[in-house]
């Protein structure tokens, strides 16, 4: 049954992740055993499907070279060839090339060392980089390091868009604040939790759900592990329900939220 818009947005976000949270469980993202796996998944799943980036990652695992190591020391050409399967191959093994030299001049090569920046400045430093625009940067922020930033995709676009809290073209700034925002107070319900409570939910089966990993079941605060299942959610909806044509909004966990037309 459809309602009239929801004149709280914070509210209304704050539903959506108890409804889907409920419904599927953890999502278990990123599936990935170290954070390079997720830089490097974050930078290959541009402009194509998860499937082929996993090809991908695949070639480099075999062939031994997913990690800073074994991407500062293979030729392009060759890495070319192995990451072919995700798509504009040619320049995502150039911006592979130039991410692992930018942390070799900043950082002396060092992903913890990285990671220890405040989060802004990394955020900024990252968005300076050829290749890595505000959500690539984000899910690398995220999901290989644990800092506090919402990731914006099409998906989320869409379900704020059909559902009346912001048109599809709303600047990403303002939906990443409006996310966080929203979902801080449910990070902070949860910290006061006992520790037994506050277990993962039972690893999700639907959704956007990912087997439990290394990078999947790190160690993270409550407001981290909030937007890192947030972000897996809204994937879900996505790409289960929320399709750019003919949307299944009569199956879909969001659907009695949906305003009246
Ligand atoms: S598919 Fe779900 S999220 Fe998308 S418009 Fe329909 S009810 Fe909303």
């Amino acid at each position: 049954m459809s309602r009239l818009p929801q004149s709280n947005p914070a509210e209304e976000i704050r539903n959506y992740y108890s409804a889907l949270s409920r419904a599927w469980g953890a999502q278990h993202w990123w599936p990935a055993e170290t954070q390079f796996e997720v830089i490097v998944g974050a930078y290959l799943t541009q402009n194509t499907a998860w499937t082929n980036v996993e090809r991908a990652l695949a070639n480099l695992r075999r062939a031994n070279l997913l990690s800073v190591e074994g991407i500062r020391a293979v030729r392009l050409p060759r890495l070319q060839r192995l990451i072919r399967p995700s798509g504009y191959f040619r320049q995502k093994a150039k911006r592979l090339k130039m991410f692992v030299a930018f942390l070799d001049d900043r950082y002396e090569g060092s992903l913890p060392e990285m990671f220890s920046q405040p989060t802004e400045k990394l955020r900024e430093e990252l968005l300076g980089l050829n290749g890595i625009g505000p959500e690539t940067a984000d899910s690398i922020l995220l999901y290989a390091g644990n800092h506090p930033v919402f990731v914006v995709d099409a998906y989320t676009r869409r379900i704020l868009d059909r559902h009346g809290i912001a048109p599809a073209k709303t600047d990403y700034e303002q939906i990443r604040q409006l996310f966080q925002i929203s979902l801080e107070p449910i990070a902070t319900e949860q910290e006061r939790w006992p520790a037994e409570v506050r277990e993962p939910l039972e690893a999700g089966i639907r959704g956007a759900a990912h087997p439990p990993s290394a990078m999947s079941t790190a160690h993270r605060t409550a407001l981290v592990q909030v937007y890192n299942e947030m972000h897996g959610l809204i994937v879900g909806v996505g790409k289960n329900y929320c399709r750019k044509s003919k949307p299944s909004c009569e199956d879909c966990p969001l659907q009695r939220f949906l305003p009246a037309k």
